[in-house]
């Protein structure tokens, strides 16, 4: 990154006022003493990021190939989005929602011309993804009240971690030690259309679904599923929500995965890459039946909305679409497939835009990631054989050059290490 020396000492010593300084080790020893363990130990201490790449507290560099998982739409500390975030901070950052702002009106209309909602169309504004499902969850009982108690979701799928998306969420070690969940809910097969439809009837209120699941390895629903979801729900009076936290936003080379394959949800939600790294979460209510069920009183939220969040999200749109980064997604996605796919030891590539999972013939996944991280790339593992990359949408071709070059020896690293371990 071009910053000058003037710039970098204030803002190391800036940084250095607030936080002290360490390296990794004396970092994470403090971490493990005052962080609650919920995430298991940091991979790495963060200090600084520039685009898609970020560096340690050692100095040491990576490509992000991750991206937050999925957040920073335009890597870190991008120019635009950054300046529009602090002039704004700088002029008004929060109001409560006894009032507005320029910005949250302005970020609703852009919405909704993105998504091509139709008339009487709504948005209601949130922090985060699970707390967008949230408002969704509550959508549902509003529509379907006593007579619809059900909200069918799928296995495999991952919603939040909240109770109300905590009970949609599929994995049961996330729910069980938290048990009573909301009632109601029930997991149906994974794009088995046969089982939706023995599953409709007249007590659902909502089916819930991510067009892509992301965090169970990059699955999509087939689009003859999606399809069948639009029209089973009709036919039985039940709402119809996308869950696009992970895909929407021009995750997938399109500005929302349902909406590019045709299908008019009655609501979808959003977070992770909508604010460029900022947290900001949406519903969108499409139509006005939908729009009105949550009335003057029935939900809240104190941060949701604020002037910072808001700007932040139309500075990454306004890039988004004036940069074409949307067709950079489609081109560096073809590269990726094209050049993981024939590796030794990846046995399917399933790429979405630049949402990619890969399965590996060994359930060396997390071998990978750790031999990434000491060659300089940061990629995830959300199975034992599949690894997750959700890298900034505006990553250059000659970026996933060097990953696909470098994945052959993170592979053969993790082979052997793991073939260490079983001796
Ligand atoms: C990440 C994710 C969520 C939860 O978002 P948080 O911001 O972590 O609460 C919900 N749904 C999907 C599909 C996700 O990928």
């Amino acid at each position: 990154m071009t910053e000058d020396k003037q710039t970098a000492d204030l803002r190391n010593a800036n940084a250095a006022a607030v936080t002290g300084t360490g390296t990794s080790a004396q970092w994470l020893a403090r971490y493990s003493d005052s962080l609650m363990g919920v995430f298991g130990s940091p991979q790495r201490v963060l200090v600084r990021g520039a685009g898609a790449l970020v560096w340690d507290a050692d100095g040491k560099e990576y490509l992000d190939l991750l991206g937050g998982i999925a957040v920073n739409a335009l890597g870190h500390a991008h120019p635009f989005v950054t300046s529009v975030i602090t002039s704004q901070l700088a002029t008004l950052g929060h109001v409560s929602n006894f009032f507005t702002s320029p910005t949250q009106i302005a970020l609703a209309e852009k919405l909704l011309q993105l998504s091509q909602a139709p008339e009487g169309s709504k948005v209601f504004f949130a922090n985060s993804g699970t707390e967008a499902n949230e408002a969704a969850f509550k959508l549902a009982r509003a529509h379907g009240g006593a007579a619809r108690p059900t909200i069918l979701a799928l296995e495999g799928g991952f919603h939040g971690r909240t109770m109300g998306a905590l009970a949609m969420t599929a994995k049961q070690a996330y729910r069980e030690p938290f048990e009573p969940m909301p009632a109601g809910v029930r997991h149906i097969a994974f794009d088995d259309v046969d089982a939706l439809r023995d599953a409709m009837d007249g007590t659902v209120a909502a089916l819930v679904i991510e067009p892509i699941q992301g965090e169970a390895g990059v699955r999509p629903l087939s689009a003859e599923y999606l399809q069948a979801a639009r029209e089973l729900t009709r036919e039985h009076g039940a709402l119809l929500i996308l869950d696009e936290v992970q895909t929407g936003v021009g995750r997938t080379g399109d500005w929302f995965a349902g909406i590019a394959a045709g299908i008019t949800p009655d609501a979808m939600t959003l977070a992770k890459g909508l604010g460029g790294g900022f947290p900001i979460g949406a519903i969108i209510t499409f139509g006005e039946g939908p729009s009105q069920l949550l009335s003057a009183g029935q939900h809240g939220t104190t941060f949701g909305g604020n002037p910072v969040a808001t700007a932040a999200a139309l500075a990454t749109l306004h890039v988004l679409e004036s940069a074409q980064v949307l067709a950079n997604v489609r081109t560096v996605s073809e590269i990726f497939a094209q050049g993981i796919a024939p590796v030794d030891g990846v046995t399917e590539v399933r790429a979405f835009g630049l949402l990619i999972g890969f399965d590996l013939a060994a359930p060396v996944a997390a071998g990978v990631v750790s031999a990434a991280l000491d060659a300089g790339f940061i990629v995830n593992a959300p199975r034992p054989n599949t690894v997750r990359l959700a890298p900034p949408l505006n990553l250059t071709a000659e970026q996933a050059q060097s990953f696909i070059a470098a994945l052959p020896s993170l592979i053969a690293t993790a082979v052997a290490a793991a073939n260490l371990e079983g001796n």
